[in-house]
């Protein structure tokens, strides 16, 4: 039997957005229905060395029916939720959060002197978890393992290379989400479900893909095949996911991500109306 490298399905271009209050940032997936890659809604790359590009930060907003994982390389990002949750996430630490029948949270990234960089992925949730118990998980940088090979460095947040398995051993909806650095002349090689999902996100350097280049700020989306290869000439660092995809209906209205309309019609309602959160721990936000 012949094991075949996926093709380049397409290249996507990022684009420049405001989000939250006045965030500048990239948007690599989700700008529009056709760089939605099921069941990723969603990437965001803030990055910036001007601390005014994203100190308005996201201050308290819903979400439902999702999960945002949020993962920073340098930089701080101070969090708090309607559960009780409070810290801030530092440099190489991952927030998974499960927004499940609804979360309100804010993320507020912190002055840093330097270049402050990170990733916040939507993954969307399946009917039948769509309204599930919210939950929230803070990954420390020393929680997540590193498998090293012959000049390749990677740092599993989700799934499993090698035999080594990413941190979070509960997720709703099974991913695989891995931080790439190559070192020039270096081939990174995974083995991939013929059915999921599969992107690369070149962040720094380019890379090669079946000899087409591809530079930073693109986003390789793979085709048919049974692995994924990803070379690099230069050196490189990219973030690989995949994710089997739901193939189900989407109803989307920013950050809440339902199944119908009526559905996404009855989560603004409970917003309007105050019961928009089902947890019994609820923190009341407005009352601080
Ligand atoms: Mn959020």
């Amino acid at each position: 039997m012949n094991f075949l490298p996926r093709q380049i399905q397409r290249v996507l271009d990022c684009r420049f957005t405001l989000e939250g209050a006045g965030v500048k940032l990239k948007r690599v997936l989700g700008n529009d229905e056709n760089s939605t890659l099921d069941p990723f809604l969603l990437l965001d790359h803030f990055g910036s060395e001007d601390p005014r590009d994203y100190l308005k930060g996201f201050p308290w907003h819903p979400h439902r029916g999702m999960e945002t994982v949020t993962y920073m390389w340098t930089g701080e990002v101070e969090h708090g939720d309607s559960m009780g949750n409070k810290g801030i996430i530092k440099s190489g630490d991952v927030q998974w959060m499960t927004a499940g029948s609804g979360i309100i949270h804010q993320e507020m990234p912190q002055k840093y002197d330097g270049l402050m960089q990170g990733f916040q992925l939507w993954v969307n949730l399946p009917a039948v978890k769509k309204m599930v118990e919210p939950k929230y998980r803070g990954i420390l940088r020393e929680q997540i393992p590193m498998v090293q090979k012959d000049g390749v460095k990677i740092k599993v947040i989700a799934g499993k290379v090698d035999g080594t398995r990413g941190p979070v051993s509960d997720l709703a909806i099974d991913i695989e989400y891995f931080d790439v650095k190559l070192a020039s002349g270096k081939t990174f090689e995974h083995t991939t479900t013929k059915e999921d999902t599969v992107f690369a996100y070149i962040v720094d350097g380019s890379v090669e893909v079946h000899n087409k280049t591809i530079m930073q700020g693109h986003c390789v989306v793979f085709g048919e095949g049974d692995f994924a290869k990803i070379s690099s000439r230069n050196g490189a660092r990219f973030l690989f996911v995949s994710g089997e995809p739901l193939n189900e209906p989407v109803a989307w209205r920013g950050p809440i991500v339902m199944n119908t309309q009526e559905e996404l019609d009855r989560a603004y309602e409970e917003l309007e109306a105050g019961v928009f959160i089902k947890t019994k721990n609820y923190l009341d936000i407005n009352r601080n």
